[in-house]
């Protein structure tokens, strides 16, 4: 009789008080279950880092419930169908999903998991440009942020994975770009790579001032990723009637109190501002728009698939703390089978 499947997944040991640390990480093996009726064994190729999952590492309540301590944590996946227990999906199928992520095996109903075509992108990129971290981009800046061609777009967090993409969309819509980002070689990546008209490394010196010399005739559409000191500097440069596309708050996540600020959030109404937050999972009905798009544009070279592999579900909690820290150029992403 064939051994029992056995995997290696991540749990949540303890809650990190400021930021997380290995210590808040546990490598466990566990049996592997059968799929039942309607579900799906899936071997993960790639799992994904998120910054959402650090809030989701705390005990409190958010628009995604807490991870349980002592239980494998959770986030997306892609990889391919090692067993199927139901009509939508066959042996074989390589698959994205919101869920099974941290572990090298998942077993899950197949209606959490969208098949992907591996012949538009790399595997990989499902995660990435042409995944969550894409259409987050895409719904942010195009419903939300509504930029038309000749606008002028700032981009926090710029180097990242929703932030990159910001910025070549930006640009396929005919706007001015400027991106921030935390190193002078990710300012370089920005310029060369990416094609972002300006850009600027927030660690030397005020927000405010790399800010009024990048944009002298001020911002109509500023897609915040990191909050704080970035939000409080983009208000005092908004044109009248801009957009303010509030996607994430970075600067904000590991801290340990309520952070105050912006303090001059009265300009919004003399500027007449639009400020609007969104999360990407209420707009599946522009998943098909989004990957017509975003797909045609990757094949054109029009937008890039970047990301930094790390190797070994051993080395997640490294790739997500360094996330969080700024380690990673693009997306950051954990490779679980070698050569996937
Ligand atoms: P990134 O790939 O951008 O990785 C996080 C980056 O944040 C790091 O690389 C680092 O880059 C930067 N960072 C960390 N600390 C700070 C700080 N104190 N100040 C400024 N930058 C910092 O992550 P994602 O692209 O996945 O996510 C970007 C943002 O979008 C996050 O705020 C996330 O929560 C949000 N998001 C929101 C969604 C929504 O539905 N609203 C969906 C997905 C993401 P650097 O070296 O430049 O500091």
């Amino acid at each position: 009789m064939a051994q029992p499947l056995k995997g290696r997944e991540v749990h949540l040991k303890s809650r990190p008080k400021g930021e997380p640390t290995k210590d808040n990480f546990e490598l466990v093996e566990a049996a592997v279950p059968e799929p039942t009726d309607g579900q799906v064994l899936v071997r993960n190729h790639f799992m994904s880092v998120d910054p959402y999952m650090r809030g989701r590492m705390n005990d409190a309540k958010s628009y995604v419930p807490p991870f349980k301590l002592g239980e494998v944590l959770d986030g997306g996946s892609v990889g391919q169908v090692v067993r199927s227990r139901s009509p939508d999906l066959k042996e074989g199928d390589f698959v994205v999903g919101g869920t099974g992520g941290w572990r090298e095996y998942a077993v899950a109903p197949a209606k959490h998991y969208q098949k992907v075509d591996p012949s538009v992108g790399p595997l990989s990129a499902y995660l990435g440009v042409l995944g969550m971290p894409g259409m987050t981009a895409y719904v942010g800046l195009f419903d939300i942020g509504k930029p038309a061609a000749g606008e002028t777009v700032f981009v926090s967090g710029a180097a990242g994975a929703v932030g990159g993409v910001v910025g070549e969309l930006a640009r396929i819509k005919g706007c001015r770009v400027v991106g921030s980002a935390g190193s002078d070689a990710k300012v370089k990546h920005l310029r060369e790579q990416l094609k972002f008209d300006d850009a600027f490394n927030y660690k030397s010196g005020p927000v405010a001032e790399s800010l009024a010399k990048a944009f002298p005739e001020g911002i109509d559409v500023f897609f915040d990723n990191v909050g704080g000191e970035h939000l409080e500097a983009a208000l005092g440069l908004m044109k009248n009637h801009g957009r303010i596309v509030l996607c994430g708050a970075i600067s904000q996540y590991n801290a340990t109190a309520p952070t105050p600020g912006p303090r001059n959030l009265m300009l919004a109404v003399g500027k007449r501002l639009t400020l609007q937050g969104f999360i990407v999972s209420d707009h599946g009905n522009r998943r098909a728009d989004f990957l017509r798009d975003m797909g045609g544009w990757l094949r054109e070279g029009k937008v890039s698939d970047v990301s930094t592999v790390v190797d070994g579900l051993d080395k997640a909690p490294d790739a997500f703390i360094g996330m969080l820290r700024g380690d990673n150029t693009g997306k950051m992403l954990v490779r679980l089978v070698k050569d996937a």
